[in-house]
């Protein structure tokens, strides 16, 4: 794997951000689980495995489809869509799941836990715990299970136990918390699969390595089908995972813009969004430093977005180094734009976007003039819609959108 000028210290530091901030406990497992990966991060026969079961099982390499219509409607850059919906499950969670799960089985983890927010790494991980027969237990906020329900139905139906977490605002920060309260406890027998590039060290290295398969990819896709890299690269950030795996690949592309795009919510001035850049401070959350929404004595703030993937805090430490080094930049898109976005690539592409991913699509729309005919666009389509129809239908009515007819 080519190094990034972001490769982080043997700490987790991306420069001031990440690290181990995490109680003495958990110390202990997570320098074991550091080595492990260190160890395998170099293993060609690991390599092989996970190569084996992405491309056999996940269904990799995604296509790198050109979307014409959309390009057409825009009247400027050619727009590519990496396919991740494409991915066995539905997103591209799958891609780090598969390769933590494998990691796991070498350290002789016979139980794997997980926290879900939109319910898509919740099912990624029931998934290859079924296909591997490991017990598996998913921590879910229990506003989330209600608006994710086809999810939830998915991993019980997949073996999973899912355990509705009823703390704080019951979304995906008090999942993760309950899930590191288990790993603590259960930890000789236990493997967490974290499911962004967050928390501590090696998490958001080792996540973002695994997601990276999909950068690797999509340069490979356009420079067959181009015969020249892209100019820009965009991407919906939640935790940062999707994006940092598209990003990473092509990092030392000096003419490669990147951009992710935050949740803007009901938009950033009322405080109901979920956009750390744009209203965020440094701070310390779930083993990590980086930028996170938090009042002033430090309080975490409730966030706010209709789509539950991209409803957190506080945004993976890689991309807070790379917005320094002004290698990638971060805006973000209201509910309201990511909903042109689901509907713009319903309509044009004949594709139900996950409300995540639709975030990119609606803020590409919003700044199409930004784009010249000669440029070529990379969106990362990083989950299929499915799981959000009834999100959508609220929002139409709540916003007295008519029927869909
Ligand atoms: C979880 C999820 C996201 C957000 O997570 P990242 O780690 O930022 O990628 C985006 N899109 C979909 C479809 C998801 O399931």
């Amino acid at each position: 794997m080519p190094r990034g000028i972001t490769e982080p210290d043997k700490h987790g530091h991306f420069g001031p951000y990440g690290g181990m901030f995490v109680p003495e406990t958990l110390m202990e497992p997570l320098n074991e689980l550091a080595r492990e990966y260190a160890h395998v991060r170099l293993d060609k026969e690991f390599h092989r495995e996970l190569d084996f079961y992405l491309s056999e099982f996940v269904g990799r390499p995604t296509p790198l489809y050109l979307a014409e219509r959309l390009t057409r409607e825009l009247g400027g850059a050619k727009i590519y869509l990496k396919r991740e919906d494409l991915c066995h499950t539905g997103a591209h969670k799958i891609n780090n799941s598969m390769g933590q799960i494998l990691l796991a089985r070498r350290m002789g983890k016979k139980r794997i836990i997980a926290e879900t927010g939109a319910g898509q790494h919740g099912v990624a991980t029931a998934t290859v715990a079924a296909m591997f027969g490991l017990e598996c237990v998913i921590y879910m906020g229990a506003v989330d299970m209600e608006r994710q329900a086809l999810n939830v139905s998915r991993m019980r139906r997949l073996g999973a136990t899912v355990v509705p977490v009823t703390a704080g605002q019951q979304t995906l920060k008090e999942a993760i918390s309950e899930a590191m309260r288990d790993w603590v406890t259960n930890v000789r027998t236990t493997h967490y699969i974290l499911g962004s590039a967050l928390g501590s060290h090696p998490y958001p290295m080792m996540v973002r390595d695994f997601q990276s398969v999909i950068g690797r990819e999509a340069r490979k896709q356009i420079l067959k089908k181009e015969k020249r890299l892209p100019d820009y690269l965009l991407a919906c950030v939640g935790g940062g995972s999707n994006s940092i795996g598209l990003f990473y690949p092509f990092i030392k592309d000096e003419s490669v813009k990147m951009i992710g795009v935050e949740a803007g919510g009901e938009g950033i001035s009322d405080g109901k969004h979920a956009a750390r850049f744009a209203a965020g401070k440094l701070g310390v959350l779930q083993g990590t430093k980086t930028f996170v929404l938090q009042d002033a004595n430090g309080q975490i703030m409730l966030t706010h977005s209709v789509s539950a993937g991209l409803d957190y805090a506080a945004v993976g430490p890689e991309h807070a180094l790379l917005r320094d080094l002004k290698r990638a930049e971060y805006d973000f898109a209201t509910d309201a734009e990511a909903m042109n976005g689901v509907n713009a690539l319903c309509r044009l592409e004949g594709i139900l976007p996950a409300l995540e991913s639709a975030h990119a699509v609606g803020w590409l729309i919003k700044n199409k003039s930004r784009f010249t005919k000669d440029q070529i666009v990379i969106v990362n389509l990083s989950g299929r819609g499915d799981k959000d129809v009834t999100s959508m239908e609220n929002w139409d009515r709540e916003h007295a959108v008519a029927p869909q007819s």
